[in-house]
């Protein structure tokens, strides 16, 4: 589906360790109504867009939210939130948000870090976050918003992996999608890197224990969709290359953030961008990963995949 990726503000109400946006990136003004909707309304008229991606920052605290949901329910098109969901645990927002907009024709991606809240708390640096989200959680399952759950592999929690998933698979219904992204080092994620970098080879193994409690569900008959995002194929076991996601940004047709112009068809961040991708026959199927992993870690570690 093409999609137009829209921070509408940089403002947040959360400071996660692993943000890829930098500290300073909270004094540049958010786009207004009018910029939203002028993107909005060329987005699908000159390329055709039909997911409008509302992101942030934190896009439930821009002051016009509910305005700007109002303006593009009117067109035909889906759409999409990330947010951390602490707004929506406001039950008098929750009910203004889903008198303006249809939940079942929402899909909203919720970041959650850990099942231990305290954990949680400390990589959103934001005291109760973790039952707040949680509350949140709860109001959008009741308007039957499609959520998915996602999980960044951290250097801080990477170990709780396979116990974040047996959490994360009795809290949710079937229906809640998981995802689990290795982060882009950038920004604040690159000042805490400490708690936050991990490389692949430390993290993988954790993971696949966290898989095998998915495919262990599934054959009890559980149809939970689990997703493995910018995870490069080489460095995990072929028998997990079916979590891959293997689609990066290519479907974002538009993209805009505040003061910047409305761009069309931006290149990616993410991708088999790597020296040993050059050569490799999976380089049109492979997520990669994101480019700052080259500044941060040995490349070398990426292997070409080659058939005999
Ligand atoms: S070498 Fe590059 S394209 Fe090939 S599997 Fe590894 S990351 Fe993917």
């Amino acid at each position: 589906m093409k999609t137009l990726y829209c921070a509408i503000g940089y403002v947040c109400n959360e400071r996660c360790q692993f943000c890829p946006c930098s500290k300073d990136s909270v004094t540049v003004p958010s786009l207004t109504y009018d910029q939203v909707c002028m993107t909005v309304r060329q987005s699908i008229e000159e390329k055709g867009v039909e997911n409008i991606l509302l992101s942030g920052g934190e896009p439930t605290i821009h002051p016009d939210f509910f305005k700007i949901l109002d303006y593009i329910k009117r067109f035909d098109v889906n759409i999409s939130l990330l947010t951390n969901a602490l707004r929506l645990a406001d039950d008098t927002f929750a009910e203004k948000m889903f008198s303006i907009i249809d939940g079942s024709k929402l899909d909203v991606t919720v970041a959650f870090h850990s099942h231990i809240p305290e954990k949680h708390d400390f990589l959103t640096q934001h005291k109760g976050s973790f039952n707040r989200s949680m509350k949140g959680i709860s109001n959008m399952l009741k308007h039957n918003v499609k959520l998915s759950i996602k999980n960044n592999i951290v250097n801080y929690t990477y170990k709780d992996l396979p116990e974040y998933i047996k959490w994360a698979t009795s809290q949710f219904e079937d229906n809640v999608t998981l995802l689990f992204c290795n982060i882009d080092i950038n920004g604040t994620a690159a000042s805490n890197k400490e708690n936050v970098a991990v490389d692949f080879r430390d993290s993988i193994p954790y993971l696949e224990q966290a898989l095998d409690i998915v495919i262990e569900q599934r054959k009890l008959g559980h149809k939970r969709n689990v997703k493995v995002l910018t995870t490069p194929l080489c460095l995990i076991d072929p028998y997990y290359w079916g979590f891959i996601e293997t689609s990066t940004q290519e479907n974002v047709a538009a993209y805009k953030v505040p003061n910047s112009e409305l761009l069309w068809d931006i290149g990616s961040d993410s991708g088999p961008l790597f020296e040993a991708c050059t050569n490799c026959e999976l380089n049109k199927y492979c997520p990669g990963t994101w480019r700052s992993f080259k500044n941060n870690f040995d490349e070398s570690i990426l292997k070409s995949i080659v058939c005999e």
